[in-house]
C-alpha cells in the first residue's frame, strides 16, 4: 500500500517521517517494523496492549518468541524472503501468536516490506486479533454439525416449509417415508400430501397438547410415491420474523402407521359379530342413537326393521348348532346385499337381526322389509350336503319423536311389531304403527 498526498500538498515539504511516527502512534491496530534478524525497530501502544510485555522487554523481544509453534509458518517465510525472487511486497496471512499471559491468539496479520537502512529491509506487520471471531465460527460450525447430526440420525421426521408452504428441507427419515427425492418433495406442500382416501378424516388436531403453544398437533394420513398410505403423529411449529411475518414452518413427527392401524382393527373388532362379520349389538345401539339424533335435529325421517328367524330353535335342535350358525351368516349375507350404503345391517340378539335404515319413511322401510323377508325365504343355505330354508318375521317402525323419544323408544316399537308378525303366523312383516291402530 502506498501513501498519497492530497491536491493541495506537496511531499518535499511534509514530515513524512514525524508524521508516519505520529500515525503510527494513533492508529488502533497493533503494529510492529520487524528488522531483517526479526528484532523491533518500531512499534505502537497497541501493540503492546495485544502482546501483553513491557515497552522495555517487548523491545528486546525477538518475533519468533511471539510466534506459537502451531502457526506463523507464514511470517517466517514472508520474512525470509528475497523481493527479488519477484515475491509480492505486501503479503496478507493468519497467523498463532502466543501473549506475555501465555494467552494463545488468532491473528490477520498483513506485512509489507520496509527498507531499513544499511541496504536490509525490514517488514511491517499491522496485527488483527481474530480470536473471538474465530471462537465464535468454529462454535458455530460445532451447533451446525450438531444439529445436522441430530437431524440425520433421529428416527423421527423432519422438515421446514418456505412462506409459500412447500417444502424446503427434509431428513432422510422423512424422505424415505414417502419415497421421494428432496428435488420432488420441494415441488409439493404437506396440503399436497394428504391421502384423497383420508381428506375426509384428516387434521384430528389433538387441542389440548397444544394449549398456549405455537404448535398444531395432527395424525395425518400420507400418501407415498408408491400410493400407499403412512400415518404421520406431526407437531407444526410457525417461524415467525422479527415483526411477526410467517417464514415457514417446521415440522417434527414420527411415523404411526402401525399403532393407528392397530387401533382401527380394535375398534372394528369392538363392533363387529364375531360369527357372521356384521355390526354386532353395541355397534347398533351406538348407530341408532346417532341416526335418531340427526333425525330430531335436521327433521328428516328415519326407520327401523328388526326380524327374528322363525322357528330357529327347531332348526338347531334337527340339524345341529353348526347348521344354525351357518344359517346365521347367510341371512347375514343376504340383509347386507338388500340394504343400501347408508343403511346398517347388524345382528342384535342370538338369531335377531336390525336394519337401521336412514332417511327412509314407513312406505320405503316397508317396502325394504319385503325384500328382506322374500330374500330370506329364497335363500338356499347349503350345510353338509343338506339344502336349509328358513323364514323371519319383521317389524318396521318410523322415528316420531312425540311418540318414540328416543332410540330405546324406536327400537320397542319395532321389537312389538315383531311379535305381532309372530302371532300372525310368522314369515311376514308388521309395522308399529298398524299394531298401534
Ligand atoms: P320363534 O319363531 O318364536 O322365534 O321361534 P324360535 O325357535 O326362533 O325362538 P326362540 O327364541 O325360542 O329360539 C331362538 C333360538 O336361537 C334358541 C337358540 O338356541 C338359537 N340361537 C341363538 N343364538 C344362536 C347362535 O349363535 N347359533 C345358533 N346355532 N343358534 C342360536
Ligand atoms: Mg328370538
Ligand atoms: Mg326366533
Amino acid at each position: 500500500m502506498a501513501i498519497h498526498v492530497g491536491a493541495r500538498h506537496h511531499r518535499d515539504e511534509l514530515d513524512l517521517a514525524k508524521l508516519a511516527s505520529t500515525i503510527l502512534e494513533t492508529v488502533q491496530s497493533p503494529v510492529v517494523l520487524w528488522d531483517a534478524e526479526g528484532y523491533p525497530v518500531l512499534f505502537n501502544g497497541a501493540a503492546i496492549e495485544l502482546f501483553g510485555y513491557s515497552v522495555d522487554v517487548f523491545a528486546e523481544l525477538n518475533r519468533n518468541e511471539l510466534i506459537h509453534p502451531g502457526g506463523g509458518g507464514d511470517a517466517m517465510r514472508f520474512a525470509a524472503a528475497n523481493p527479488a525472487d519477484g515475491e509480492a511486497e505486501q503479503h496478507r496471512y493468519r497467523s498463532v501468536v502466543i501473549t506475555q499471559r501465555t494467552d494463545v491468539l488468532d491473528v490477520d496479520c498483513s506485512s509489507v516490506r520496509v527498507p531499513l537502512q544499511d541496504e536490509s529491509s525490514g517488514v511491517l506487520t499491522e496485527y488483527r486479533d481474530v480470536t473471538a471471531q474465530l471462537a465464535a465460527e468454529r462454535e458455530l460450525a460445532r451447533h451446525e454439525r450438531l444439529y445436522r447430526g441430530l437431524v440425520a440420525n433421529t428416527t423421527g421426521v423432519v422438515f421446514t416449509t418456505g412462506p409459500d408452504n412447500r417444502f424446503v428441507t427434509a431428513n432422510q427419515t422423512w424422505l424415505d417415508l414417502l419415497g421421494l427425492s428432496i428435488k420432488e418433495l420441494r415441488a409439493k406442500t404437506l396440503a399436497e400430501l394428504v391421502h384423497t382416501d383420508h381428506q375426509a378424516r384428516t387434521l384430528e388436531t389433538r387441542e389440548e397438547r397444544n394449549a398456549g403453544r405455537n404448535v398444531n398437533s395432527f395424525v395425518l394420513p400420507v400418501e407415498t410415491s408408491g400410493g400407499g398410505c403412512v400415518w404421520l403423529d406431526l407437531d407444526l411449529h410457525s417461524v415467525l420474523d422479527d415483526v411477526g411475518q410467517l417464514l415457514g414452518m417446521q415440522g417434527f413427527g414420527h411415523d404411526v402407521t402401525d399403532e393407528h392401524e392397530e387401533r382401527e382393527r380394535l375398534l372394528e373388532e369392538a363392533s363387529t359379530d364375531g360369527l357372521t362379520g356384521i355390526a354386532n349389538r353395541r355397534h347398533f345401539d351406538e348407530f341408532l342413537s346417532q341416526q335418531v339424533a340427526s333425525a330430531i335435529r335436521y327433521g328428516t325421517s328415519l326407520s327401523l326393521v328388526t326380524l327374528d328367524l322363525d322357528r330357529f330353535k327347531r332348526l338347531n335342535d334337527q340339524y345341529g348348532h353348526p347348521a344354525g350358525d351357518d344359517v346365521l351368516r347367510v341371512v347375514a349375507q343376504v340383509l347386507q346385499g338388500v340394504a343400501r350404503e347408508t343403511d346398517l345391517v347388524a345382528r342384535h340378539g342370538g338369531e335377531e337381526f336390525a336394519l337401521v335404515l336412514p332417511q327412509t319413511d314407513e312406505t320405503g322401510a316397508l317396502m325394504a322389509a319385503e325384500r328382506c323377508a322374500e330374500a330370506i325365504r329364497a335363500a338356499e343355505i347349503q350345510h353338509d350336503g343338506q339344502t336349509l330354508r328358513v323364514t323371519a318375521s319383521f317389524g318396521v317402525s318410523t322415528f316420531d319423536q312425540a311418540m318414540h323419544h328416543n332410540s330405546d323408544g324406536l327400537l320397542e316399537a319395532a321389537d312389538r311389531a315383531v311379535y305381532a308378525a309372530k302371532r300372525a303366523g310368522r314369515d311376514t312383516v308388521r309395522t308399529a304403527q298398524s299394531e298401534a291402530a
